[in-house]
């Protein structure tokens, strides 16, 4: 589905991607881990199109989209959810779908309408769908963010951290919704710290450290694998 290769990025003299190599293919949930500051948030916005690589390329669906501002690239099919949500507050649920289906996914009239009502369906809001952004709690806010990006119809839908900050009863509900977005076809990319999480729902597992990536595979093969452990060493096992 995508495909980036030769990937650099540098800020000033710090080199936070070093010429890497990514291929995302179709219906697979990539996860991707690594320690603080191995330069996952930046790779994400690399595909999603809000950071240039000095060097490099990144295809979709064999168009070559490197150029290409992440507005073009949404309604190409690129949405992106980050940590931190970010729907307008004074606006209720299905109106922040809305907003997503019309701008970031260019859809018109009944089309942006019904996309917006089966985004907010997917992703469990129905009951929250008159609701001010403002008015949910931390878990639905997620929801909606995910129902936001799914609201402009992607093909590849990129996670930054989304498990952030819920207990760990909420995060199996947010797994959940992550399996039926998988489940409707659409592609994920998901960078997250909650390993655990991570493992139950990947189907593939890269561990990226120093902008390199150190591991690809089987996500449980991934964690096995000597040198992955070395960079978890410390942390707890679940963590
Ligand atoms: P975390 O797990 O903490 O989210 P990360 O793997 O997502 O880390 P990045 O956010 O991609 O890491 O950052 C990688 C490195 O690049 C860090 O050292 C960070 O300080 C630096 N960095 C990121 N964005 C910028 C920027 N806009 N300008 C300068 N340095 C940056
Ligand atoms: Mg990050």
């Amino acid at each position: 589905l995508l495909a980036a290769r030769g990937i650099s990025v540098r800020f000033g003299r710090l080199n936070v991607l070093v010429d890497l190599d990514l291929t995302v293919y179709r219906g697979e949930l990539l996860g991707i881990i690594g320690p603080n500051g191995a330069g996952k948030s930046t790779l994400l916005s690399v595909l999603g199109g809000t950071t240039s690589p000095q060097d490099g390329r990144i295809v979709l669906d064999g168009v070559d989209i490197t150029s290409r501002r992440s507005s073009w690239r949404s309604r190409q099919g690129i949405a992106t959810s980050y940590q931190i949500p970010r729907p307008f507050l004074g606006m209720t649920v299905y109106e922040n779908a809305l907003v997503a289906a019309r701008f970031a996914g260019n859809l018109r009239g009944r089309e942006a309408q019904q996309s917006a009502v089966e985004a907010i369906s997917l992703a469990n809001l129905e009951q929250f769908a008159d609701v001010q952004a403002k008015d949910l709690r931390l878990l639905d806010r997620k929801r909606l963010e995910v129902a936001r990006a799914l609201a402009s119809k992607p093909r590849l839908l990129l996670l930054d951290e989304i498990a952030g900050g819920l207990t760990e009863s909420e995060v199996p509900e947010l797994l959940a919704l992550v399996r039926g977005v998988l489940d409707a076809g659409v592609t994920v990319v998901w960078i997250e710290h909650v390993v655990h999480a991570l493992l139950s729902v990947a189907t593939r597992m890269i561990c990226l450290t120093y902008g390199s990536i150190l591991a690809e595979g089987d996500p449980h093969d991934v964690m096995e694998s000597p040198a992955v452990r070395q960079v978890y060493l410390g942390i707890e096992p679940d963590d």
